[in-house]
């Protein structure tokens, strides 16, 4: 008989464990939310459509550039192309260049996710409950309303870091480098105009704000352009000291915030939405290369994996499970 593997959370770290191990295991993805997607996620708002969390990303990994190979061939990522720019109150804006291919998904963010949970397992709406009980060969996952999910060989979340020390409870040591490692938030807004975007630029750094970043999320291949969903990301250390405010005082700030950076009228979008991410990138400085290795623990049968190892990208996100699933298989 096959062993059974529960991975907790179906986005990147996930689903690549899951494709990894499938045919050796029995493979059953848990997934609270009710679609694939998190932060990886594209918000749908006819006409509208808005990846309110990850906005492209890169490939610099030769094992990743392979991974995402068909994917380029089929159109489900494109290359997203066009010119970004520095912005700054009071400031000229300058040109950004990318150095670097940076690549999105068609039509929507979510749909490398989607095309990845393709013959695997997946129960969506499953929120697991805390680990709390095995026995001398496995474990025994609950939901939050106490419904049995099964017994399973080996469990592993690839929820952030905080949710990840909640689940795994006191059966994870403390001082590892899960337990150290923070998240920071992020403040998302979400802006639609019946009309085409009137800009040269499709992307924009802001420097010197608590608005980091803004993205004509319209001009991404695969998206209706003839419409302007753009997309605008707190600064990370601005929504950390802000994640408990009351959020209608949060979107008055933010807007008035955003309203110095543009120059356009962004007081009647015919859609606006605020969304807050709690849990959205790793604090981490610039310059700092640490890197930690996924936690496996072969006595308990429990493991983590998730974008705290190196850096809060895709990429790595990828790259470490299959590190995971490689030590898994061996
Ligand atoms: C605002 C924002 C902007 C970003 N921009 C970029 C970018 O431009 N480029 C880039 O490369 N990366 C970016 N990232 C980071 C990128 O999104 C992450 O690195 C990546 O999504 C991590 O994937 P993951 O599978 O490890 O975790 P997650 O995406 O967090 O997936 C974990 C899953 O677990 C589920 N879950 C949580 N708790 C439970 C539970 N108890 N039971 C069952 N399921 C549970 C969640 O619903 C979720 O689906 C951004 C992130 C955010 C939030």
């Amino acid at each position: 008989m096959k062993k059974r593997i529960a991975i907790i959370g179906a986005w990147i770290s996930g689903l690549t464990l899951a494709n990894r191990l499938n045919s050796t295991f029995e493979v059953v993805v848990l997934e609270k939310s009710r679609g694939i997607g998190d932060r990886l996620a594209t918000r749908q708002a006819e006409p509208f459509a808005f990846d309110h969390g990850t906005q492209f990303f890169t490939a610099r990994d030769k094992k990743f550039t392979q991974f995402i190979t068909p994917y380029l061939r089929s159109g489900i990522v494109q290359e997203w192309i066009g010119k970004v720019v520095t912005l700054e109150v009071n400031k000229k804006t300058t040109n950004r260049l990318w150095f670097e291919p940076h690549y999105v998904a068609c039509p929507g963010m979510n749909n490398l996710c989607k095309k990845m949970a393709d013959g695997i397992n997946i129960r969506l709406n499953c929120e697991v409950a805390p680990l709390s009980f095995k026995d001398s060969k496995s474990w025994h996952l609950v939901d939050k309303n106490g419904e049995s999910l099964g017994e399973f060989d080996l469990v592993i979340s690839t929820v952030p870091p905080v949710q990840t020390c909640k689940l795994f409870n006191t059966f994870l040591p403390e001082n590892t480098s899960i337990s150290n490692s923070k998240f920071l938030a992020c403040f998302t807004m979400m802006f639609g105009f019946h009309k085409k975007w009137d800009k040269t630029w499709i992307g924009a750094k802001v420097h010197n704000s608590p608005i980091e970043w803004i993205a004509v999320n319209s001009s991404k291949p695969g998206r209706n352009d003839n419409h302007t969903a753009l997309v605008v990301h707190s600064s990370n250390t601005w929504a950390e000291e802000h994640v408990n405010d009351d959020l209608q005082q949060t979107e008055i700030f933010l807007r008035r915030e955003l309203n110095k950076i543009l120059n356009i009228e962004l007081s009647f979008p015919d859609y606006f939405s605020l969304h807050r991410w709690r849990y959205a990138l790793l604090s981490k400085s610039h310059d700092d290369k640490t890197r930690n290795t996924p936690y496996f623990d072969t006595n308990l049968n429990l493991a983590c994996v998730g974008d705290w190892g190196s850096r809060s990208r895709i990429e790595d996100a990828w790259i470490d499970a299959n590190e995971l699933a490689d030590k898994i298989l061996m």
